[in-house]
């Protein structure tokens, strides 16, 4: 019987800069005790627009479910910069104004983490061992829109935002949620992005930060048979490397620990003069944050 390989696209992203960061973070659920701001900008956003149109274009829950999430206690504390609950608000109400008349129905409200199994040909199976890979997204709500099926992703940014969809152009994460879709829920058409860029400026002379740039774009985005063929090769090799890495010990990656200006946040736990996992768990600067998400569905290949 084929051993099962687990993979998500942050997961192989976390492989491939450095095998300790899976461990870190996917295991042992290690994280700095000062989170990033922008990222929990981006998890407010999230949280917002997925109540905005699971209540049906209700711009007042929307606004609920984010000073919910804003005001929740978390085990990570964050510096607030014009990152804050009212830039959130703001963009939401924004957002309402723009487009409260565009054509969107929810057609899918999945939840939880999705898995499509891949299993190996033969000739695979010579090249990678007799493993079997489960892929694993979270689809948070699939919409109808004019007519057509989308798996809906909502990023945010600084950057510009033509500048964003380019970079993102064959991001796996978005060919991941398609083909994981369409062989969960059937007829899907592909994935569409909901961008929304919150820039502000650092003064040099005061440090503070000027006026905000608030920006929305949708962006609809179809992978072909042969993107999924190549997305397919991608996971599976990605997958292979997993195992030996978790077979290795989860081996360091001294490439990543210094990238441009800053270092990676493991490097304390790195540095440590003895590697004791026991210690990295109560480890000053560290918090163990729990993954709140179960699975459920499944889909074979
Ligand atoms: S400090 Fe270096 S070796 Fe340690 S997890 Fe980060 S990148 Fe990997």
């Amino acid at each position: 019987m084929s051993s099962i390989v687990r993979v998500s696209h942050s997961t192989i992203r976390n492989l491939n800069s450095c095998p300790r960061k899976v461990l870190f973070e996917k295991i042992l659920r290690l994280f700095p005790a000062v989170g990033s701001i922008a990222m929990r900008y981006g998890s407010g956003y999230h949280a917002g627009m997925e109540a905005y149109y699971k209540n049906n274009k209700d711009i007042i829950k929307a606004m609920e479910a984010v000073v919910e999430f804003w005001k929740k206690p978390t085990i990570q504390t964050f510096n607030e910069d014009y990152r804050n609950l009212e830039s959130l608000l703001t963009s939401l109400s924004l957002y309402h104004e723009q487009y409260q008349h565009d054509n969107e129905v929810v057609s899918g409200i999945p939840e939880k983490k999705t898995i499509t199994q891949i299993l190996l040909t033969d000739e695979e199976k010579v090249l990678y061992g007799d493993i079997a890979v489960d892929f694993v997204v979270v689809i948070d709500l699939i919409l109808e829109v004019d007519g057509m099926q989308w798996v809906v992703d909502f990023k945010t940014t600084s950057v510009e935002l033509s500048y964003m969809a380019s970079r993102m152009r064959k991001m796996v994460q978005l060919m991941g949620y398609q083909f994981t879709a369409q062989a969960s829920f059937g007829s899907i058409n592909g994935t569409m992005v909901y961008y929304h860029q919150l820039k502000a400026s650092k003064s040099r002379k005061t440090g503070l930060y000027g006026e905000t740039k608030t920006d929305f774009m949708k962006f609809p985005m179809i992978f072909s048979n042969k993107d999924y063929a190549d997305w397919r090769k991608y996971v599976v090799w990605n997958a292979f490397k997993m195992q030996k890495a978790v077979d290795a010990g989860f081996p360091p990656n001294f490439n990543s620990c210094y990238e441009f200006n800053s270092a990676c946040a493991y490097l304390p736990l790195c540095d440590y003069p003895k590697w004791d996992m026991d210690k990295f768990l109560v480890m000053e600067g560290f918090v163990v944050v729990p993954d709140e998400r179960e699975e459920v569905s499944n889909a074979t290949e």
